[in-house]
């Protein structure tokens, strides 16, 4: 078995044990979509600080690869909902989801329709 040279702080470290570290902290991430070479100690402290360019998924939709830190502040940028891309049951880049989010999320036109409840509180009787 190799060592590997971390990217971060230059530790010698073996694969397997930084990709235990890394599911034991993160079941749901894949330590092989880290982008550059990290120990367990770094890889986890990259997503938890969501270190941009560190971790790459792969969209459902394109099978592009691409950054979801990145993409999940795009998305929020340009998105009509106050949702992330976590949100979605699928793994979506920006680009995607945006698309999606119209048939997933049916938007409805008349969501911020403002009620006027003209609340008149006169007060015309004073006991003295
Ligand atoms: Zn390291
Ligand atoms: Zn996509």
């Amino acid at each position: 078995m190799d060592k590997n040279i971390c990217d971060q702080c230059g530790k010698e470290f073996f694969e397997e044990d930084a990709e235990d570290e890394f599911l034991l902290e993160y079941p749901l991430h894949n330590y092989s979509n880290l982008v550059r070479c990290l120990c367990g100690d770094c890889a986890i402290q990259a997503i938890l600080v969501e270190d941009t360019g560190v971790y790459m998924e792969t969209c459902e939709g394109c099978n592009k690869s691409f950054d979801p830190i990145e993409d999940d502040s795009t998305y929020r940028l340009h998105s009509k909902l106050d949702i992330g891309l976590d949100d979605f049951s699928r793994i979506l880049c920006a680009d995607c989801a945006l698309e999606v989010e119209l048939d997933e999320y049916p938007l409805e036109s008349d969501f911020d329709e403002i009620e006027e409840d003209e609340e008149e509180d006169e007060d015309d009787e004073y006991t003295f």
